[in-house]
């Protein structure tokens, strides 16, 4: 017995309707990037299928280098695997979505934040650099950050969303955009 004991029962109910499909291009054709927040599961608020979305979640779904790196090499993939049926309209787009009241937002706080980088010998630098106080700004300056990255394909857009913890509602805060030809910073 363990906590996963009632979670694999209902995958026993899963796996009894489940048919396997083909590997595809996302059916939605956009990667989610979000935090890791169980309030905020993508699949839920946004209605997924399975099949129809990339989910990359982190603390605050910030744009970290990691996250760069897994993007840069999905755009290869799906460059590679699926070229004949994205090509016409891009690869995908990344949808970054931001929420309110985020567990992040407590780093904002320098005491806190101390606290925290003490207990966890984690960098305050670091702790900082996470914090969703204010998600407006935070995704306005993730998506501008993941579209100056040279190793972003100019054929994925990215967009900036953010999600409303108390009332449930994603809004969009900047609309889908490629990166600049030329690339600016
Ligand atoms: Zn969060």
């Amino acid at each position: 017995m363990t906590k996963m004991t009632p979670l694999l029962e209902r995958n026993e109910q899963f796996a009894a309707a489940y048919t396997p499909g083909p590997l595809g291009p996302p059916a939605a054709q956009v990667v989610i990037v979000t935090c890791l927040d169980h309030r905020v599961d993508p699949a839920i608020v946004l209605g997924f299928r399975l099949g129809d979305a990339v989910v990359i979640r982190n603390t605050g779904g910030r744009v970290t280098p990691a996250v760069i790196e897994d993007i840069a090499y999905l755009g290869f993939l799906a460059g590679q695997l699926f070229s004949g049926i994205v090509a016409a309209e891009g690869l995908f787009e990344v949808a970054v979505v931001h929420h309110t009241q985020c567990g992040t937002g407590f780093l904002a706080d320098p005491g806190f934040r101390h606290r925290a980088a003490a207990a966890t010998g984690l960098p305050e630098a670091a702790l900082e650099a996470w914090a969703v106080a204010d998600p407006h700004a935070t995704v306005k300056a993730d998506v501008e950050l993941l579209l100056a990255s040279p190793l972003l394909s100019p054929k994925v857009s990215v967009s900036g969303h953010v999600y409303d913890i108390a009332t449930g509602r994603v809004t969009t805060v900047l609309d889908a955009r490629h990166p600049q030809p030329a690339g600016n910073s």
